[in-house]
């Protein structure tokens, strides 16, 4: 376990209607209150994010957004800006999850333009890499998230990073029930912090959280983070059930 305050962060992806939603957020709210030394997250949907929001006052839980757009406003028939999730409520946004690449055509560039315009807007980025399980195979997964991370944040400096999430989820293991084991997930993000270190100085490299995501359920996450740069959890699955995800919260006792 490392000293950067571990974050464990729920994507609840289309599941939840607004009432949905903002009740499992009061669930969790009351589930997880005496939380200490942890953060924690949950993006709703972005019709939720507003009944959320309400729902959370006086917690210590995070909204968060599970994508935007980067423009300002305009003529983006279906797209949500920055802006409108900050009124909504968010602080935190997901931003290239393995989904939105693969179904709704983000890439390297267009994740790189989401992570500036979050930024730029305050809200913390979550910016996920990961590799299929056809590229590990083939061994590529260093090459794999050299890519990704290099062309995600292509242009920018240090300073503009403050407060960055990066979420090491490996696409095999996202919703499959098969989780990276242990050593696997530290040697990924062993990989992406030393690459961050090169690309920006040890200050940020020691400081950025990254996060692991994949199957994480009650009876993985404390071994997951045992691991020294394994700074918490990206969860889907089981952060649906407010039970469930405050066990993930609560993963050291
Ligand atoms: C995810 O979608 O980010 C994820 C990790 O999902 P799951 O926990 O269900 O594998």
């Amino acid at each position: 376990m490392s000293s950067r305050t571990p974050l464990i962060a729920g994507n609840w992806k289309m599941h939840k209607t607004g009432l949905q939603a903002a009740e499992a957020a009061g669930q969790l709210k009351r589930r997880v209150e005496k939380a200490t030394d942890v953060e924690v997250m949950i993006a709703p949907a972005f019709t939720a994010l507003y009944q959320v929001a309400r729902a959370l006052e006086g917690s210590n839980i995070a909204l968060g957004a599970q994508n935007l757009y980067w423009e300002k406003q305009g003529a983006f028939t279906g797209e949500v800006s920055s802006e409108m999730l900050v009124e909504a409520g968010c602080t935190h946004v997901i931003i290239g999850h393995s989904e939105r690449r693969s179904f709704f055509g983000d890439t390297d560039e267009t994740v790189n333009r989401k992570i500036r315009a979050a930024l730029s807007a305050g809200l913390v980025p979550v910016f996920c890499v990961g590799e299929t399980e056809a590229q590990r195979e083939a061994g590529e997964t260093f090459s794999v998230l050299d890519k990704q991370v290099r062309d995600g944040l292509k242009d920018f400096v240090f300073d503009d990073l403050t407060g960055l999430v990066v979420a090491y989820e490996p696409i095999w293991a996202i919703g499959t029930g098969k989780t990276a084991s242990r050593e696997q997930a530290q040697e990924a993000h062993q990989f992406i912090r030393s690459l961050l270190d090169k690309l920006f100085g040890n200050p940020f490299a020691s400081a950025v959280r990254i996060l692991y995501g994949g199957s994480v359920k009650p009876n993985n996450v404390r071994s997951l983070m045992e691991m020294p740069d394994v700074d918490g959890a990206l969860v889907g699955g089981a952060s649906l059930d407010p039970e469930t995800f405050s066990k993930l919260v609560f993963y050291n006792q």
